[in-house]
């Protein structure tokens, strides 16, 4: 059972990925619909940067969250505010400062002392103060893959929690830099609201000592992370922001004129996207089945890196079932999409859906092999 519009998808080269423009409208206006009035939603284009998608995007007044001077340029082309980009990243360098200074965005996101300080210097330079919010590790554990959990004390992200105070001091005696606020982003697939619970009770402490010591935020950043359902993508194919969004509200206490923003990533663009490869060989081995496909790794590398699990279905057999491993065609031992896989039977030429490959997917892909990109078909 599956809703895919196979008829478009004849003479399309394979491997590509689908885009149900419609389901991302939905998600969109659902996010919109949750959101805390008067916060900002910031569309972590790092999850997907796909140009077409990144317009219906904009059109939504989402603002935008980016980690490299290329996604800063891309938001801006696509339609988002300047105003409304902060950027992210350990990483970056004077010219990606420099542009983004030069383009005017919201936020920088800084994540070191060290950082502040070229900041600092090259706003002195073009003549303009640049807006900052410290970026705090929190030492939350997201309960996710260590690749993907970022708001522990070990990691490289962001300041440590305890030497807050200390980097505020400093901030303030700067002269081309105007401190906004905090930033936080604890991790990313995250299915259970105790670690944004957390996260709240840790903002709300900090809160208090910062007052304390009188300093004023007008920017509270609780960053991504939403996780969204890879094993059932038709159940849950729009993520609960209801319950993302309430936890916030609840329990986080906002001072007056205060403005809370949001970096989702995954959770707008993840079920909307799925990979479409073709069977190139059904090769019977000693003990298992393999389905070999003509997208890989360099399409979809997520089960490689993240050791990640994607729904897949065989869209074009109405055989019966029979248990695959279902594996791209590049010279590694990681290049695989699941064992012991359940699919309609498979013969050379069907087509086999790759779902809930919106998020990480495109964005990730590589030309290693030197292989050709990746395709892509939008439902509109
Ligand atoms: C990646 C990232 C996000 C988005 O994370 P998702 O898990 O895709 O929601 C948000 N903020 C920052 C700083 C990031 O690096």
């Amino acid at each position: 059972m599956n809703s895919f519009p196979i008829e478009d998808f004849q003479g399309v080269s394979t491997p590509f990925y689908y885009y149900d423009v419609a389901l991302l409208r939905r998600t969109l206006a659902e996010l919109c619909a949750r959101s805390p009035r008067g916060s900002v939603v910031h569309y972590a284009l790092k999850a997907n940067s796909n140009r077409a998608l990144l317009r219906v995007i904009a059109a939504y007044g989402l603002g935008a969250d980016c980690v490299s001077g290329g996604e800063i340029a891309l938001a801006v082309e696509s339609g988002f505010a300047p105003g409304k980009i902060v950027y992210s990243g350990v990483g970056k360098t004077d010219r990606e400062i420099n542009m983004a200074l030069s383009v005017g965005i919201g936020c920088f996101n800084v994540e070191s002392v060290a950082e502040l300080g070229v900041i600092d210097a090259l706003a002195a330079d073009a003549g303009v103060i640049a807006p900052v919010a410290i970026r705090v590790n929190p030492h939350i554990d997201a309960h996710t893959h260590h690749y993907i959990t970022t708001g522990l004390s070990e990691n490289k992200f962001g300041v440590d929690i305890s030497q807050i105070p200390d980097v505020v001091e400093y901030v303030m005696r700067l002269s081309h830099v105007r401190l906004r606020g905090v930033h936080f982003h604890i991790g990313s697939q995250i299915v259970s609201m105790q670690p944004y619970e957390t996260l709240c009770a840790t903002i709300n402490k900090l809160q208090d000592d910062l007052e304390s010591r009188d300093v004023k935020m007008d920017y509270i950043n609780v960053g991504g992370g939403l996780g969204v359902d890879y094993e059932d993508p038709d159940r849950h194919a729009i993520p609960d922001f209801a319950s993302y969004f309430d936890t916030f509200s609840l329990r986080l206490k906002m001072r007056e004129g205060q403005i809370l923003h949001f970096e989702p990533g995954r959770s707008i663009v993840c079920q909307c996207g799925t990979l479409i490869a073709r069977v190139l060989y059904v090769k019977e081995g000693l003990n298992k089945s393999f389905v070999i496909v003509d997208a890989g790794m360099t399409d979809l590398m997520r089960p490689a890196l993240y050791q990640a699990k994607h729904k897949i279905e065989n869209i074009t057999s109405r055989g019966p079932e029979r248990v695959y491993d279902v594996v791209g065609p590049i010279c590694e031992t990681s290049d695989s999409f699941g064992s012991a896989i359940m699919l309609n039977e498979a013969q050379r030429g069907d087509l086999i859906a790759i779902r809930s490959a919106g998020a990480y997917g495109e964005s990730m892909a590589s030309r290693y092999n030197s292989r050709d990109l990746p395709g892509v078909l939008l439902s509109e």
